[in-house]
Parts: C-alpha cells; sequence; structure tokens
C-alpha cells in the first residue's frame, strides 16, 4: 500500500531508539513496499538529540521514510499512531525501591496509553520495551479502555531470540533450524525459557541436546541473565539486539508468523496455562491475520509448571503494587 504507517516511537534518543529508526525506516519493520512515517516522542531535556538523529534520518535519504516529526507531548506523539513502540522507561537508579521505580513508570506509561485511547488508529499495536516491560504494558493497557487489550504487547523476543542462539551454538546448527521455543512468564531474571517443545533440525530439542543438567543449569541461567552479561562485557546495557528484538516482534504481528511456527510474546493472559486473567505474561504465540493467538495444549513438565509459576508470582506482585499505589 502507499498509505504511510504512523509509528511512534519513544525514548527515541535513547540507544534503543538509535538503533531501532533507521531498520524501521529503511523498511525492516513493515516490509518493502509499506512507507512509514516517525512520530518520535522524548522528554524536554532530550529532544534536541532527537533532532540530531532525524537529521541522520534525512541523510540516509530512505525512499520508505515519508517524514519524521518530534514531539515532547504525549498526545501529540500518538495522534494516529498505528505502531507505537514504548521504549522510554525510567530505569533503576542506585538505592531506589521498586514502589519507586513503578511509580515512576506509572507517570510515563500511564498518560501514554491515554494518548493512545485518545488519538491512535483503530489498528493500533503498541510494543512495550521499556522496563518492567510487562507491568509498563499493564498500565499503558489499563489507561486505554477503548483499546483492546491484546493490541498492548511486551516484548519477550529479545530473550526468544537468545535462547535460539544459545540452543544452535550447543547442538552446532544455524539458528534458522532452531523453532518454538517458549519464554514464559515475566520479562525478568525470573523468566522460564522451555525447550521443551522446541525442535532443533526438525527433531525434539531435549533429546538433540540430550543433556537435562546443561538445560537447567547453564542455559536457563544463561538466557536469563544475558542482559547482565552484556552489560559487564560491553560497559553498556543491549542495544542494537533490544532493537532487533522489537524489529522481529512487530514484523510478525503485521506480516503473520511463518506456518507450524511460534515465538514469544507478552500478551494479556485470557487464563491459559493458568496464568491469572488479564497479568500480560510470556506466551508461546503464532500471528494470523494481523493479531497474537496464545498456542493452547501444549503439555508442561512439572518443572515447567512451577517455573512458570514463579515468574507468574512476581507479575502479580507487580501488578498488585501498581494497584496499591493507584497506577492502574
Ligand atoms: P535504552 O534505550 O538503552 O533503554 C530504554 C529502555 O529499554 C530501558 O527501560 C531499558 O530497561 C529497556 N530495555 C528493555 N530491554 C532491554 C534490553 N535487552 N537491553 C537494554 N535495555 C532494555 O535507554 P537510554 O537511557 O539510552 O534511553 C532512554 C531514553 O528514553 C532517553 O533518551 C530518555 O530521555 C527517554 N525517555 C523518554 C520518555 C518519554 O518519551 N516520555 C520517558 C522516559 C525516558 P533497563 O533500564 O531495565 O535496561
Amino acid at each position: 500500500s502507499t498509505t504511510p504507517v504512523t509509528v511512534t516511537v519513544t525514548g527515541a534518543a535513547g540507544q534503543i531508539g538509535y538503533a531501532l529508526l533507521f531498520r524501521i525506516a529503511s523498511g525492516q519493520l513493515l516490509g518493502p513496499d509499506t512507507p512509514v512515517k516517525l512520530r518520535l516522542l522524548e522528554i524536554p531535556q532530550a529532544v534536541k538529540a532527537a533532532e540530531g538523529t532525524a537529521m541522520e534520518l534525512d541523510d540516509c535519504a530512505f525512499p520508505l521514510l515519508a517524514g519524521v516529526d518530534i514531539f515532547d507531548d504525549a498526545t501529540a506523539a500518538f495522534d494516529g499512531v498505528n505502531v507505537g513502540l514504548l521504549v522510554g522507561a525510567r530505569p533503576r537508579g542506585a538505592g531506589m525501591e521498586r514502589g519507586d521505580l513503578l511509580a515512576a513508570n506509572g507517570g510515563i506509561f500511564g498518560p501514554q496509553g491515554a494518548a493512545i485511547n485518545a488519538g491512535a488508529a483503530d489498528d493500533v499495536r503498541v510494543l512495550v520495551v521499556g522496563n518492567p516491560a510487562n507491568t509498563n504494558a499493564l498500565i499503558a493497557s489499563k489507561h486505554a479502555p477503548d483499546v483492546p487489550a491484546e493490541r498492548f504487547t511486551a516484548m519477550m523476543r529479545l530473550d526468544h531470540n537468545r535462547a535460539l542462539a544459545q540452543l544452535a551454538a550447543k547442538s552446532g546448527v544455524g539458528v534458522g533450524d532452531v523453532k518454538n521455543v517458549t519464554i514464559w512468564g515475566n520479562h525478568s531474571a525470573k523468566q522460564y525459557p522451555d525447550i521443551a517443545h522446541a525442535t532443533i533440525g526438525g527433531r525434539p530439542a531435549p533429546s538433540v541436546i540430550a543433556d537435562d543438567a546443561w538445560v537447567t543449569d547453564t542455559f536457563i541461567p544463561t538466557v536469563a541473565k544475558r542482559g547482565a552479561a552484556i552489560i559487564d562485557a560491553r560497559g553498556a546495557s543491549s542495544a542494537a539486539s533490544a532493537a532487533n528484538a522489537a524489529v522481529d516482534h512487530v514484523r510478525d504481528w503485521v506480516l503473520g508468523t511463518p506456518e507450524g511456527e511460534w515465538t514469544s510474546v507478552g500478551l494479556v493472559s485470557d487464563g491459559s496455562y493458568g496464568v491469572p486473567e488479564g497479568v500480560i505474561s510470556g506466551f508461546p504465540c503464532v500471528s494470523k491475520d494481523g493479531a497474537w493467538e496464545i498456542v493452547q495444549g501444549l503439555e508442561m513438565s512439572e518443572a515447567a509448571q512451577a517455573g512458570l509459576a514463579v515468574s507468574v508470582a512476581g507479575l502479580v506482585e507487580e501488578r498488585d503494587a501498581v494497584a496499591e499505589l493507584s497506577l492502574i
């Protein structure tokens, strides 16, 4: 189609924003035939830096880029939005209590949800990247009562991609040969990466790996703590891989997942797999006709059930804490 799709990116002047915007503008988010209009939201102190990024976007002369506008006001930034990438968030400062962190993020994601409710296009799709992503997505969704809750998603895809890479390296295949991993629960150190239904080269992953101790003692903690390992090595948090995962998530949401394959999405629970309704949890999902569907009927081992329960307990605690603070 030739009508541009409006993509709003928050925290656009940050590290992830810098890795993300050029990929969107080059056509990697929505395909090579879809022009995009970018709307960048920043806090006032970072607007100048966002303007610098916009200058660089101009200088790329991307044929698909139909315009870049910069805002420090959420209502204006989300006017007409089709795809919202909510990246900017309040990081945990030294000595910050969890309640302070949740309150600071409530002050960001509540108004952004309200702005989406007020001005977004009917087909709006939202991906929250800024942490705590699942709970920030819940806060935004609760402030957008006219937008279906399943349009507010949280990013589990970086964990998912990290899991694919670890399994490929362990078994000596290309990542394209690894399919149907699931990251259950919260995008936090308590996530549950699950290979029980995954395949490697078309064979069941557990029998290809054939090393339960490696899965429990190496694979799961490596995936769950990969962010910290990158900070250690790079001296800065992962940004390009986070941006890449955001592109993967939205592209699959809009264009569909390949037949027979699922990915991991933070999606509002309908009670599937015992996750309390309304909580935004990582699930195995396929995208069909532009909507995510939770893959049903996967058998879960006792270990998987326990892992999911621990992760979901964290999500329920965060939900109760933001309810207590009247943020939802
Ligand atoms: P980044 O661009 O590196 O990260 C942005 C957010 O993404 C953080 O909350 C970060 O969480 C989160 N994140 C999620 N997954 C990952 C991952 N795998 N690796 C790294 N980060 C991840 O932060 P910067 O500080 O560079 O930039 C943030 C920008 O947001 C700033 O320009 C700031 O001005 C802006 N901002 C904008 C707001 C708005 O538009 N209203 C509100 C608040 C900030 P974590 O910290 O846990 O790593």
